[in-house]
């Protein structure tokens, strides 16, 4: 595990989600050859946003599936499907349904 950023508060989730930002494209990049190696990316962003007590981001929280903690990618192991008031997200992994309401 790395060792904590150094700063105030802010200064150091300003960076965590930086960190976390990096740690998800690069979990892109790897997703279509060694989708294994973007799942670890994907559980150490979480580790990420947990140290730092940080709520996810839509866009990456939308990314990390919240019952295996896999990597989603839409169309690919992420299925979306809009509803009444809400957004259905089926995880082809863990073939588990997270919904996300909308405003
Ligand atoms: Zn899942």
């Amino acid at each position: 595990m790395r060792k904590k950023f150094k700063g105030t508060k802010g200064q150091q989730k300003i960076l965590a989600l930086a960190e976390i930002s990096d740690i998800l494209s690069k979990a892109e990049e790897v997703f279509d050859e060694k989708p294994d190696l973007a799942d670890k990316y994907a559980k150490k962003a979480r580790r990420v946003a947990l140290k730092y007590k940080l709520k996810l981001p839509l866009k990456f929280k939308r990314r990390i599936c919240k019952n295996c903690y896999g990597f989603l990618v839409p169309g690919k192991n992420l299925r979306v499907r809009t509803r009444k008031g809400h957004i259905v997200y089926y995880c082809l992994n863990c073939k588990k349904i997270m919904r996300v309401g909308y405003k």
